[in-house]
């Protein structure tokens, strides 16, 4: 099949052939019709984690069809139509069965022992699938614990940014942040996880969604998404400007998804006292945070927590946020602001790199 693989951190994807094997007794093989590209695809193409050994096929917002699947696998069949999210889990830990999958510590279980035939390869080489997914490619062959099936009606480009993107932001604001009818809320940073942070705030009942980003177009989607206001932080000092759309208080949450030092500090001076500052974005590996903690967070009686996958327990939220989608309530249409072929994923890479897409969804290979 064809894939778009990083050989080397920093340089462009090779888009080339590349063999796949076929599904063992817990896997599906998916064809790919739709795949997002995502900040930490970037991130991993860009900084060696050490997590991921190149050759690596980067890619995780997949949605598509089973084509193929194991013996072992219940619950799914070939045609089923799927989405696939990086929280891979075990189902029967502690974590996964009281419904936090995002904090499994078996992810190896869902993985082929060491030794076996490699899901993907070039020539005898292994290639490590991003998020055991790897979804820049015409396939992708993963674990039954990485997919759930959505509605045949979803369309596959508007599906793919739910595995990820569309949890991580939608779910800081449900999940992680349990807003309530008439809370305040800040977002920094109106990508695609910025903008499904807002429409979260809106679905939970958020009072006053405030965005914040140095786009005025990104301003504008996050207006049709439902954010009562908007502040270009390049123009005004939006620490400041929160503080005067709040009577002097600062928000009760506020959620950094730009991934920048300056805006993770900034999240946590905008909120009142009882506030949180939820910091998301993906930062650089070397970035240090100055925090006082005694007069920063504890005398000002701040909070500051991170989200990972927006809490998502994702077999329930992806079909919830779908069926969301398919009632009205929930924008993905102006989410997906371009499509592209697989043969251009590094202009897709740098369309995000330059902050200026919503979100690019390869939807031809
Ligand atoms: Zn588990
Ligand atoms: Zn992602």
């Amino acid at each position: 099949m064809r894939a778009a693989v990083l050989h080397t951190v920093g340089e462009p994807l090779v888009v080339q052939d590349v063999a796949i094997s076929q599904p063992g007794p817990h896997e599906v093989l998916v064809q790919v019709k739709a795949s997002g590209i995502c900040h930490s695809d970037l991130h991993v193409c860009e900084h060696d984690t050490g997590h991921y050994p190149a050759p690596l096929l980067p890619g995780h917002e997949v949605a598509g069809v089973i084509v193929a699947l194991g013996d072992a696998v219940a619950g799914l069949s070939v045609g089923d139509h799927i989405v696939a999210c990086e929280v891979a889990h075990c189902g029967h830990c502690i974590d996964c069965i009281s419904g936090r999958p995002f904090m499994c510590p078996n992810v190896h279980e869902t993985e082929r022992a060491e030794g076996a035939t490699p899901r993907v390869s070039i020539g005898n080489t292994e290639v490590t699938a991003f998020a055991h997914i790897g979804g820049f490619a015409e396939y992708a062959l993963m674990h039954e614990n990485s997919v759930v099936v959505i509605p045949d009606e979803m369309p596959f480009d508007r599906a793919a940014i739910l595995g990820c993107g569309v949890i991580t932001g939608a779910g800081a604001a449900i999940n992680a942040a349990s807003i309530r009818v008439g809370d305040t809320v800040a977002v920094i940073g109106c990508g695609g996880v910025g903008l499904s942070v807002i429409q979260g705030a809106i679905l939970a009942g958020a009072r006053r969604v405030i965005a914040i980003d140095v786009h005025d177009n990104k301003l504008e989607l996050a207006r049709t998404m439902g954010a009562t206001d908007v502040i270009n932080s390049a123009e005004v000092d939006p620490v400041e400007r929160v503080r005067e759309l709040t009577s002097g208080l600062g928000v009760l949450y506020s959620f950094e998804v730009a991934g920048l030092k300056r805006t993770a500090l900034q999240a946590l001076e905008m909120i009142r006292p009882s506030g949180t500052a939820f910091l998301i974005g993906i930062q650089a590996p070397d970035t240090v945070l100055e925090i006082n903690p005694l007069v920063d967070l504890l005398f000002s009686k701040r909070n500051l927590r991170t989200v990972y996958m927006g809490n998502s327990n994702f077999k329930h939220d992806i079909p919830l946020l779908a069926e969301m989608y398919l009632q009205g309530r929930l924008n993905l249409d102006d989410m997906v602001s371009d499509r592209i072929a697989l043969d251009d994923v590094q202009q897709g890479l740098e369309n995000l790199r330059i902050g200026s897409a919503a979100r690019t969804v390869i939807t031809t290979f």
